[in-house]
């Protein structure tokens, strides 16, 4: 079976698909809906987005579930296809990706908090377990865990991987910038302490997601380098800190403006780099231009 981390030895770095929500949105998706439906409902429309995606550069692309736990759906009363939402999200992205890239089954955090006691661990692991056969049995290569900001559900969700599939792991949290200057998840994660725990539980790949855009990654990836040196990393970025124009957020980073950024990410020591929340095919393209030139 192909690897990621076998294709990265070497010092080659691997190019990531950019934003999926962001392009469901701009392809007609409105508030309120459930993105994963249009794995069925859309299936020409999500399919799509993979293609441009394959087109545009990448080594990899993600699947249209970041939502799809059983408790994501469960808000849309689309709790019992669990599976088989997941499963066409595989198909999709293995259609477009076919049998030379790699397709990563992608997986975003409930929203229910374990500190709260509004959900127990059991009900997490059950949650992530069903979506990730979905996504086994649809094909993927890797499973992404992202967008996480607890540690204690990242690990619930690594160990239902872990426990029910031979894929890969990649696992990556999203760190806001306090006015002191350092990085903290939402519940207070900061990159060394994700470092250190990702890497006892066992994952392949870590790294960092959304909240951010380049010049912020470079600066997370100089901490989790500081203390951890040996696992490969992933940066999903965004492009930039949205600003509100007119009550539209707007993502300021030009495909231009990542590319010229890209070495600095790489020299900091990323391994494998794309795009999150305002990304589009043409950030990609602009940054497959950069490391075919490395
Ligand atoms: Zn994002």
């Amino acid at each position: 079976m192909r690897s990621i981390k076998d294709e990265l030895k070497n010092g080659k770095i691997l190019l990531s698909d950019g934003g999926w929500g962001t392009y469901l949105y701009a392809k007609g998706l409105q508030m309120g809906d459930c993105p994963e439906l249009w794995n069925e409902t859309h299936r020409n429309d999500v399919l799509e987005i993979a293609k441009t995606y394959i087109d545009a550069g990448a080594d990899m692309i993600e699947t249209n579930s970041f939502g799809g736990s059983k408790i994501k759906l469960a808000q849309y009363n689309l709790e019992d296809r669990t599976y088989e939402l997941n499963k066409f999200a595989a198909e999709i992205s293995r259609e477009a990706a076919g049998v030379t890239k790699f397709v990563v089954g992608s997986v975003g955090p409930t929203g229910k908090f374990l500190m709260t006691g509004e959900v127990t661990e059991e009900e997490l692991y059950e949650s992530f377990k069903i979506q990730i056969e979905g996504l086994r049995d649809g094909g993927v290569d890797a499973i992404c865990i992202e967008t996480f900001y607890d540690t204690h559900e990242a690990v619930i969700a690594i160990n239902a991987t872990k426990e029910n599939s031979d894929l890969e792991i990649i696992t990556t949290f999203t760190f806001d910038k306090a006015s002191d200057g350092s990085y903290n998840t939402m519940m207070g994660v900061k990159p060394a302490q994700m470092a250190e725990t990702l890497s006892n539980a066992g994952v392949d790949i870590i790294g960092t997601n959304c909240g951010n855009g380049f010049e912020g990654m470079i600066e997370i990836v100089n901490e989790i380098r500081s203390v951890n040196s040996n696992l490969p990393l992933l940066v999903h970025a965004n492009a930039g800190l949205p600003i509100d124009v007119d009550g539209t957020l707007v993502y300021p980073d030009s495909p231009e403006r990542m590319a010229e950024l890209t070495p600095q990410l790489i020299e900091a020591g990323a391994n494998i780099i794309g795009g999150c929340c305002g990304t589009s095919p043409d950030h990609i393209r602009a940054i497959r231009t950069v490391i075919d030139k490395l």
